[in-house]
């Protein structure tokens, strides 16, 4: 009788503890500036789960995104590639529904996709904002693509360069002009998983696609990613409305950044508007001594180029939340002195350059 009760008590403070340690998940908060007439989301539109070749159930997903702050994702399995189909079989639209049915009471946008899965080429492209994914399954790359965006759907050709499928040099095939020229092909993942390609930099800049770089998740996110102290790669989507029809909006006007290992990459007047948010001057006595501040949390590498000084010009890092105090030469003219933001790329080889003097002074 007495360890009947015993039992009882600890069963029952086994499960007090278990809902307790549920009710603390802590959720990081990122820093990312809004720009000018838009908020700013962190997205992750590629990832997979056990309903084609991921590990986890959809609604770690979704746990996952929560807790490193992300805002949005979406759920793209596979729809010609299901190695796990005799252990789950179910129609190709289950897991984006239980992703989106758990995070009803999670603040984590879900958005419905698939990962249309072809040889090279045309290779890999994700459709987002599906209605079905069912009636997007077939042998012809055409009729699958055809068919996703008589849905609505947002294409994105995936992971360009990924070695498997473009193995010599990374190439644009004739398959994408066609895509290009029907008006079927949105978006390219210039950053996918851990690889990134700059090449792919110059064509959503020179084609007009919408910049991405995604996880394309398969295990548990912190066995791929330092989540904690770094990030796993993300798109910045910059957005009229926190929703999904906002974000729809977003990408089919391009306004992107592609954020991959503390590399930014999209287009130069976004990426300019971004810098203006994340790095501020404090004003000083001497107008040769600037404190730079950075309330961001990436690291901005910057360069202060001028051709008359070229000895003095260096690199300098600001880490987040930080300042960096910077001496100019006595004689130097501020106005004359572009700032390279060395991780803001807008082509392959090619940095966001603005004059110093565009930079807004914090007055104290
Ligand atoms: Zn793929
Ligand atoms: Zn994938």
């Amino acid at each position: 009788m007495k360890t009947i009760t015993m039992k009882r008590i600890v069963i029952f403070l086994l499960v007090t503890s278990i809902s307790f340690s549920l009710q603390a998940q802590e959720r990081r908060i990122i820093n990312l500036p809004d720009i000018p007439g838009y908020q700013t989301l962190l997205c992750d539109f590629h990832m997979h789960t056990v309903f084609s070749d991921g590990y986890v159930w959809p609604t770690v997903r979704v746990d996952e995104a929560w807790e490193e702050g992300i805002d949005a994702i979406a759920i793209t399995d596979h729809l010609e590639y299901l190695p796990h189909k005799n252990d789950i079989s179910a129609d190709h639209n289950r897991a984006w529904e239980i992703a989106q049915n758990y995070a009803k009471n999670k603040d984590v946008i879900v958005i419905a996709g698939t990962e249309i899965t072809k040889g090279m080429p045309p290779g890999h492209f994700n459709a987002l904002f599906i209605k079905d994914a069912n009636t997007i399954l077939h042998d012809d790359y055409k009729s699958a693509i055809g068919e996703a965006v008589g849905q609505g759907a947002f294409i994105i050709w995936n992971h360009p360069g990924w070695k498997r499928q473009q193995p010599d040099t990374m190439l644009w095939w004739d398959e994408h002009n066609l895509l290009l020229k029907e008006g079927w092909l949105h978006g390219i993942e210039v950053a996918n998983g851990h690889e990134y390609y700059p090449e792919a930099i110059n064509w959503a800049r020179d084609k007009d696609l919408t910049f991405m770089a995604n996880s394309d998740i398969h295990q548990p996110i912190h066995m791929a990613f330092d989540v904690v102290e770094s990030h796993r790669p993300g798109t910045l989507v910059f957005v009229t409305e926190r929703s999904e029809g906002g974000i729809r909006e977003a990408l089919f006007n391009g306004r992107t950044i592609a954020y991959y290992k503390n590399l930014l990459m999209g287009k130069e007047e976004i990426l300019r508007a971004f810098l203006l948010e994340s790095l501020f001057i404090k004003e000083s006595p001497e107008s040769n001594i600037f404190t730079f501040l950075n309330p961001t949390d990436i690291i901005l590498k910057l360069k202060l180029d001028n051709k008359i000084y070229q000895d003095w010009s260096r690199s300098i890092h600001i880490d987040p939340g930080k300042e960096v105090l910077f001496k100019l030469p006595a004689d130097s003219n501020k106005d004359e002195i572009m700032l390279s933001i060395e991780n803001f790329l807008i082509g392959a080889e090619e940095s966001l350059s603005i004059p110093l003097s565009s930079i807004r002074t914090i007055h104290q």
